[in-house]
């Protein structure tokens, strides 16, 4: 048996570099940015009103006041998307709006809501300080800044700055294909009837979302049922179409668990199939070409833990994600959580409000707590987190 630790770092050292892949930005939500990406305009482009109102000299208005209107001429206007190659002098101003360029000579706007108009005299009742109401250019963001950062997900503020920017296609990690295997010969599609001793498969759809939250493409095959030679045609077709596969049940030691015979007889190299946690235990990971198989066990909630601590980061390390891991958010138990085994439980809970709970009863053939958590608990062997203590919750939702 090895440490989970050891387990990541084999699994995530061994997984390939990312494979860059151009998209659309159009496309581009939720996909790993593989570079930095760098300012190629300033922002704002250049300086341009913030106000729909005129254009003036500061300095004309100083005085200016609700019972000291001061008249300036309006001498043209200058509407957004304007190349707005007009100047301001001394007594006149422009006519602007939100995002026109400035006009030259002026150096301030004042809002149309402190003015009133008679014909081309704009009777201004504020005064206005230089720059005020302005955008200047540059201010927020110079050529050369880095725009956005690599390796993190690609989301509508960040998209759209790049939009902003000019782009129109980015670089990103190009997601694998991940086949998704269930063996079990008591195992019956959903929808189908059932016989005594059969239960419904539903592996495969937790699979395939998790997958899809990981940033990977799910390819989905039939049930396998417990043979090997069966369960060897499967693999072999799975990983003939897929970058890597995973499989669930079947990769424990009874002698129906095939998963790990028919690995090997296809040539795949297993390098553990043991990991100190609970749930999950028998976990395999292994190596076939270039390519990888996960096996998760049959336990759902085993499935769902071994998945999301040993195969999802190694499954975002292929993809460029700088943060390979869970996020991370603190929360304060509302009850203890209590360990009294010698491996580590990853406790599924429920955080909700700032709180934390267990969600749902914890053995690992329950599947209350699928549906009821939003996170799991590291509780180390041995151990109660007690009532009232802040704990680390890996959000997997
Ligand atoms: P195994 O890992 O194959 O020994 O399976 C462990 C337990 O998980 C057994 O009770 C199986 O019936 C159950 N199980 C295995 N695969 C699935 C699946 N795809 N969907 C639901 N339950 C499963
Ligand atoms: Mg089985």
């Amino acid at each position: 048996m090895i440490s989970l630790e050891e387990a990541i770092e084999r699994i995530t050292s061994l997984m390939p570099d990312p494979v860059a892949e151009e998209v659309s930005l159009w496309k581009a939500e939720g996909r790993v940015l593989l570079e930095d990406v760098s300012c190629r305009e300033e922002v704002p482009r250049f300086d341009n009103s913030a106000m729909d109102g005129y254009a003036v000299i500061a300095a004309d208005l100083k005085d200016a006041g609700p019972e000291n209107a001061i008249p300036l001429k309006q001498t043209g206007t200058i509407a957004a998307g304007d190349p707005g190659e007009l100047m301001v002098t001394s007594g006149t101003c422009i006519r602007i709006f939100t995002g026109s360029v400035m006009p030259k000579g002026a150096d301030a706007v004042i809002m149309q809501e402190d003015t009133k108009v008679e014909s081309d005299v704009i009777h201004c009742m504020d005064p206005v300080k230089p720059f005020e109401n302005l955008r200047l250019r540059g201010e927020d963001l110079r050529i050369g800044e880095t725009a956005v950062y690599g390796g993190g997900e690609l989301h509508s503020g960040s998209i759209s700055l790049l939009a902003a920017q000019g782009y129109e296609r980015v670089s990103v990690g190009k997601r694998p294909v991940v086949g998704i295997l269930a063996t079990g010969s008591e195992l019956k599609e959903p929808g189908n009837d059932i016989a005594a001793g059969e239960i419904h498969e539903s592996n495969r759809i937790l699979l395939k979302g998790l997958l899809e939250r990981s940033g990977v493409l799910p390819k989905v095959y039939p049930i396998v049922v417990d043979d090997l030679d069966i369960t060897k045609a499967a693999l072999k077709e799975a990983f003939e179409e897929c970058d890597m596969v995973v499989t669930s049940g079947g990769a424990s030691v009874g002698e129906l668990d095939f998963v790990k015979e028919a690995f090997e007889k296809l040539g795949g190299e297993l390098d553990f199939w043991r990991v100190a946690m609970k749930p999950g235990k028998p976990f395999i990971f292994g190596k076939l070409g270039t390519k990888f198989l996960f096996g998760v066990p049959g336990n759902p909630v085993s499935a769902m833990a071994t998945f999301l601590v040993m195969a999802r980061p190694a499954l975002r390390k292929c993809l460029g994600a700088r943060d390979v891991l869970l996020p991370v958010v603190q929360g304060e138990l509302s009850e203890d959580l209590v360990n009294r085994g010698g491996r580590r439980h990853f406790v599924r809970v429920s955080l909700e409000g700032g709180k934390v709970r267990a969600a749902g009863m914890q053995a690992s053939h329950a599947m209350s707590s699928l549906a009821l958590s939003n996170g799991l608990v590291d509780v180390p062997p041995k151990t109660t987190l007690e009532k009232g203590a802040s704990v680390s919750v890996m959000k997997w939702r």
